[in-house]
C-alpha cells in the first residue's frame, strides 16, 4: 500500500497541492497552494491534510502513523526555505497554525499567531527588527492565543490584566487614557511575566519553551476545536456534513504590525452587498491577525489607504486583478503589509448578498470571465429567496422616519428586520424558539454568538466594520445587520442601553435597516424588495438553456397570476376543494352536500356550489390564458369539511334545518382511524359520482364560456390517489360523459385531456396498464413520498430530524419530504415514466409536489426526462433556475471532457 501523505508543501513559488484539493486540504490551504501556484506573494508554509484530522478522531485523539513524520520534513523544508530555524535565539522562524475545513466557517476554528517565540526567541527577534516593542507585543499575543486555544486558560484572564496595566501603569506614563499601541517594551516585558504566571496558574505547568512542544500542541488544538461546540452548532445550523476535519495551515509569519508602514486587511474584489465591480475592503494600520477582524478597532476604507499608501495599494490592484481572472469569481481576501510589501493570507469566493450575487455573475459574463451556463450556475436558491427579504416600507413619511430614528452604525448586510432587544445569544436563541422576533445586540459578536445571531431577525453591534464576524456571518444569511455603532452604551449587567440619550432595556422593540446602517425606536412595517435589473438576465439564460417547462400549484386566479409574473407557464395543480372553505357560503354548501343522506339531497347541495367552482375555474383559465391548466378533482377526507365542535355544529344543524344530533351523527360516522389511508382521493368520486359530475361540469362549462368569446384554454381533469386501471377507467369514462355533454349543450370544442396523480406505489408499478388510458401524469410526491417510505408526513416532525441529523443517526442527508428521495422514491417516479411512455410514447409527465420547487429535486427530474414540474408561486424562479442549471451542467461537462 502507498503511504499516506499527510503534510502537503507550499513555498518559493510551488505547492505540492492546488485549488481543486479542497475536500484535502481544506479551503484555506487549497487557497494557499493555487495563489502560490499562480505566483502570488504568499508566505511559505505546509498544509496537515483533513484525512489526518479524521483519523486523529478515529484513532482517539493520536496523530496517525507517519504523521509526525511528514510534518517534521516539512517543517524542515521550511526551515531551509526561509534560512530560519524554529525556536532560533538569533533569529527565530515563527509561523502561524491555522485551521481550514473544506467549507468555510468563519471565525470558527481558533488561530494561533507568532509561534516559535520563547524567552530566548523574543530577544533575538528583537535584535534582529530593532523593535522590541513589536517582539514582546508578538510573544505576549502567542502567549494568549496558545494559552486560551490550546490550554483553554480563559482569554478573559488575559485581557484584564493588559487591561489593569494600560489603565494603572501606561496611562499615568503618558498622562492620558492608554491604547494598545501606547504600552511601550518595558511595560510589555512585565505583561509578558504575568501573562506567563497566569498560564502557570490555571495550566499548572510552565509555558512551553521547545519549539515543537508548542506546534504539536497547536496542531493538537485545531484539531480540537473541529469538535468544539461552536464549530458543531454552525456545521449543523448551516447543514454542513460529510466532511472529514479540518485541514492545518503552518504558515511562515509576516508582520502587519511593524509599524506606520505595516497593516494588515481584508477586502472584497467587488462590492459585496451591491455587486459593484470596485474594491471593497477595510484597512488597519500597525495590527496583527485578528484585529480587523475582530473589530476591536475601526478600520480605514480602501480608498483611503489609496492616499496614504499608493505603492502598497498598487500591489493590491494587481493582485485583485489576477485573483478575479484566475478564480472567475468574486474574492475575498486577507492581506498583510509588511514595512511597505504585502502578503496574500487568504482568499476565498467571497459572501455576498443576494443582488450583488445577480449583478457579478450577469457583469462576469459581460466581461467575458463567465460563460453564460458558468453564470447560471452561480446562482443558488438562497440568492433567490433572499431576494424576498423585506424592506421598511417607502410609504412611512420621512418625517416619521427621523422622528423614530434613534442612531447609525455601519450598513452591513441589507434588508430589514425589527424585533425586541436581546443583549445575548442565550436569550436570542430562546426567543427566537418561541418564535419572537429578536434584535440581537451586542459590542461585537464572537463564534459563540452564533446560534443566537442565526435565531435573531437582525444584528446590531456598537463596533467593527463592513468585514467584522458579525457582518461576515449575516452577509452569509442574508440577515440584516448594522455594525460600527460607536454610539451605543450597551450595560450587558444591567440589561440596558443608552443611545443618543434614548434608554432601551432588554425586551424593547428596534427596527433596523441594514440598507441605510439606521436604527429606528418601535417596530415600523416592512415589506418585499424590488428585485435587481440582473435578476431577468440570468433567469432569462436559464429559460433560453432549460428542457422542462415550468408551473404553478395555484388554487385562485390571484396566485396564478402572481406565478406568471414568476415566469409560471401552466397551473400543474389547481386544488379544487380550497375553494370551498373561501366564504360562509361555501362551506355551507360542501357541508350540506356531506351531511345528505341520500343522493337527491346531496345533488340538491352540489348544484349550490357549481356556480362557485364554475367561476373560480374561469377565473383561472382567463389569467392563464390558453396555458395549461391542471385541475385536480376533490381529493381531501370529507370530514376535514365538517365543524368538530359541538357549538359549531348546531350552528350547521340550524341553517341547515336538521336535527344537531344528525350532524353529530354524521361526523362521527365520516370519522376514520387513519384519514391519510382512508376515503380520500378518487376513491370519493367512486363512491359519490355526483361529485365528479359537478366538478367535471364547472370545469367544461367555464372553459366552454370562454372558448365562445374566443378565448383560448387547455383544461387538464386529474383524478387524485389512483391506484387501478379499472378504477381510473371508470373515472375517466365519468368524466369524458359529463364533458362531452357539456360540449354538446354549449354548442362549443373544447379540447380537454385527462389524466391521474401517480402517488401510490401500486399505480408506480402499474403505469404502464395505466397509462393505457391516462393522457399524463402527475406525481403527487408528497404522498408518494409518504407511501412509498411508509412515514406520515404530518408526524414525521418528531423523528425524521434525528435521521438527518449526521451527529444522531445521519439515515438521509435531507429531508425526504423536502428534497426528493432519489434513490427511493425517485427511481419509483423514473420507473412509472418508462413504463407509461413504453405504451404512450407521448405521455405527458410532470410533478406537482413540495419537491417541484427544490433544485436538486428538479435536476433529477430533468435528467430522468419529465415535461414538468409545478410548484408554488414564490417557488417558480427557483424551479427555473434550477431546470436551466441542469441543462448547463450537462454542456458544462461536455465542454470539459
Ligand atoms: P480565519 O479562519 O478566522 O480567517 P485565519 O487562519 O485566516 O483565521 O487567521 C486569522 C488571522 O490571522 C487572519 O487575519 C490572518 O490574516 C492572520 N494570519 C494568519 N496567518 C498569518 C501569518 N502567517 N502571518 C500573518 N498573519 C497571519
Ligand atoms: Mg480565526
Ligand atoms: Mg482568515
Amino acid at each position: 500500500m502507498a503511504k499516506t501523505k499527510w503534510a502537503y508543501f507550499f513555498g518559493g513559488r510551488k505547492a505540492e497541492g492546488r485549488g481543486a484539493q479542497k475536500e484535502l486540504l481544506g479551503g484555506k490551504g487549497a487557497g494557499l497552494h493555487e495563489m502560490t501556484r499562480i505566483g502570488l506573494p504568499v508566505p511559505a508554509g505546509f498544509t496537515i491534510t483533513t484525512e489526518a484530522c479524521a483519523q486523529y478522531y478515529g484513532a482517539g485523539n493520536r496523530w496517525p502513523k507517519g504523521m509526525e513524520a511528514d510534518v517534521r520534513a516539512s517543517l524542515a523544508r521550511l526551515e531551509k526555505l526561509t534560512k530560519k530555524r524554529l525556536g532560533d535565539p538569533d533569529d527565530p522562524l515563527l509561523v502561524s497554525v491555522r485551521s481550514g475545513a473544506a467549507r468555510s466557517m468563519p471565525g470558527m476554528m481558533e488561530t494561533i499567531l507568532n509561534l516559535g517565540l520563547n524567552d530566548r526567541s523574543v530577544e533575538g527577534l528583537a535584535k534582529l527588527t530593532k523593535n522590541g516593542r513589536f517582539a514582546w507585543d508578538a510573544y505576549r499575543r502567542f502567549i494568549t492565543m496558545y494559552g486560551s486555544t490550546a490550554k483553554g486558560v480563559p482569554r478573559e484572564a488575559f485581557d484584564v490584566e493588559f487591561k489593569r496595566l494600560k489603565m494603572e501603569t501606561t496611562s499615568k506614563r503618558i498622562g492620558k487614557p492608554a491604547g494598545d499601541t501606547d504600552v511601550n517594551e518595558a511595560e510589555l516585558r512585565e505583561l509578558v511575566a504575568a501573562y506567563k504566571a497566569i498560564y502557570k496558574e490555571h495550566v499548572h505547568g510552565d509555558f512551553p519553551q521547545d519549539p515543537w512542544e508548542q506546534l504539536s500542541g497547536s496542531i493538537n488544538a485545531v484539531f480540537g476545536s473541529w469538535m468544539a461546540e461552536k464549530a458543531v452548532t454552525y456545521r449543523r445550523v448551516e447543514k454542513i456534513q460529510g466532511l472529514k476535519g479540518t485541514g492545518v495551515n503552518i504558515v511562515q509569519m509576516v508582520f502587519g504590525n511593524m509599524g506606520a508602514d505595516s497593516g494588515t486587511g481584508v477586502c472584497f474584489t467587488r462590492d459585496p452587498n451591491t455587486g459593484e465591480d470596485t474594491f471593497y475592503g477595510d484597512y488597519l494600520v500597525d495590527a496583527q491577525g485578528e484585529d480587523v477582524v475582530a473589530g476591536i478597532r475601526t478600520p480605514m476604507k480602501l480608498s483611503e489607504l489609496e492616499k496614504r499608501a499608493p505603492k502598497v495599494y498598487r500591489q493590491l490592484c494587481d493582485v485583485r486583478t489576477l485573483l478575479e481572472k484566475h478564480y472567475q469569481d468574486m474574492q475575498d481576501i486577507e492581506f498583510t503589509v509588511e514595512r511597505g510589501t504585502i502578503y496574500i493570507l487568504q482568499c476565498r469566493s467571497g459572501k455576498r448578498s443576494a443582488v450583488a450575487a445577480f449583478r457579478i455573475a450577469a457583469e462576469m459574463v459581460k466581461e467575458r470571465l463567465l460563460s453564460k451556463e458558468e453564470a447560471v450556475c452561480r446562482l443558488t436558491t438562497q440568492d433567490i429567496e433572499r431576494l424576498f427579504y423585506p424592506v421598511i416600507d417607502p410609504a412611512i413619511k420621512p418625517e416619521e422616519l427621523k422622528k423614530r430614528k434613534v442612531g447609525e452604525g455601519i450598513a452591513a448586510v441589507p434588508g430589514a428586520a425589527f424585533g425586541r432587544i436581546a443583549f445575548n445569544a442565550a436569550t436570542a436563541e430562546e426567543w427566537g424558539a418561541k418564535g419572537q422576533k429578536v434584535i440581537l445586540v451586542r459590542r461585537e459578536t464572537s463564534p459563540e454568538d452564533v446560534g443566537g445571531m442565526h435565531a435573531s431577525a437582525g444584528i446590531l453591534t456598537a463596533t467593527g466594520g463592513k468585514t467584522s464576524h458579525a457582518a461576515v456571518v449575516a452577509r452569509g444569511w442574508g440577515k440584516c445587520c448594522i455594525v460600527g455603532c460607536g454610539v451605543l452604551e450597551i450595560d450587558y449587567d444591567k440589561g440596558t442601553m443608552r443611545v443618543n440619550g434614548r434608554s432601551y432595556k432588554q425586551g424593547d422593540a428596534l427596527t433596523l435597516d441594514g440598507s441605510l446602517g439606521s436604527i429606528y425606536d418601535g417596530e415600523l412595517p416592512l415589506v418585499q424588495p424590488r428585485f435587481p435589473k440582473e435578476f431577468d438576465t440570468i433567469l432569462g439564460w436559464a429559460d433560453e438553456m432549460r428542457r422542462l417547462r415550468v408551473r404553478t400549484n395555484a388554487d385562485t386566479p390571484y396566485d396564478a397570476k402572481k406565478a406568471l409574473e414568476f415566469g409560471a407557464e401552466g397551473v400543474g395543480l389547481c386544488r379544487t376543494e380550497h375553494m370551498f372553505f373561501d366564504t360562509e357560503e361555501r362551506r355551507l354548501a360542501i357541508q350540506e352536500m356531506i351531511v345528505a343522506d341520500t343522493q337527491e339531497a346531496r345533488r340538491k347541495a352540489l348544484a349550490k356550489l357549481l356556480p362557485f367552482q364554475r367561476d373560480d375555474f374561469r377565473g383561472i383559465f382567463e389569467v392563464m390564458d390558453g396555458r395549461p391548466v391542471t385541475i385536480r378533482l376533490i381529493d381531501p377526507p370529507l370530514h376535514e369539511f365538517v365543524p368538530h365542535e359541538g357549538p359549531k355544529q348546531e350552528e350547521l344543524a340550524k341553517r341547515l334545518g336538521v336535527p344537531a344530533e344528525k350532524v353529530a351523527h354524521r361526523v362521527e360516522q365520516l370519522h376514520e382511524a387513519n384519514p391519510m389511508l382512508g376515503h380520500r382521493g378518487c376513491r370519493l368520486c367512486i363512491t359519490y359520482p355526483e361529485i365528479l359530475e359537478m366538478q367535471v361540469r364547472a370545469i367544461m362549462e367555464a372553459a366552454a364560456e370562454l372558448k365562445k368569446k374566443g378565448r383560448k384554454v387547455a383544461p387538464e381533469i386529474m383524478h387524485p390517489l389512483v391506484i387501478d386501471k379499472k378504477e381510473y377507467q371508470i373515472l375517466e369514462r365519468q368524466t369524458r360523459q359529463v364533458a362531452d355533454a357539456v360540449m354538446k349543450e354549449q354548442g362549443v370544442q373544447v379540447d380537454y385531456t385527462v389524466g391521474t396523480m401517480i402517488e401510490v406505489p401500486r399505480a408506480a408499478v402499474l403505469a404502464d396498464q395505466i397509462a393505457e388510458s391516462a393522457e399524463f401524469f402527475s406525481f403527487g410526491t408528497n404522498d408518494l413520498t409518504q407511501m412509498t417510505m411508509g412515514l406520515s408526513r404530518d408526524d414525521a416532525g418528531r423523528f425524521l430530524p434525528d435521521y438527518v441529523d449526521e451527529a444522531k443517526a445521519g439515515v438521509f442527508s435531507e429531508d425526504p419530504f423536502q428534497s426528493l428521495d432519489q434513490a427511493g422514491v425517485g427511481q419509483l417516479v423514473k420507473l412509472a415514466v418508462e413504463r407509461g411512455r413504453s405504451v404512450r410514447p407521448k405521455l405527458k409527465c410532470g410533478v406537482c409536489g413540495e419537491h417541484g420547487g427544490e433544485a436538486k429535486s428538479v435536476k433529477f427530474f430533468h435528467k430522468i426526462g419529465l415535461d414538468y414540474v409545478s410548484c408554488s408561486p414564490f417557488r417558480v424562479p427557483i424551479a427555473r433556475l434550477a431546470a436551466g442549471q441542469a441543462v448547463a451542467e450537462e454542456r458544462l461537462a461536455k465542454k470539459r471532457k
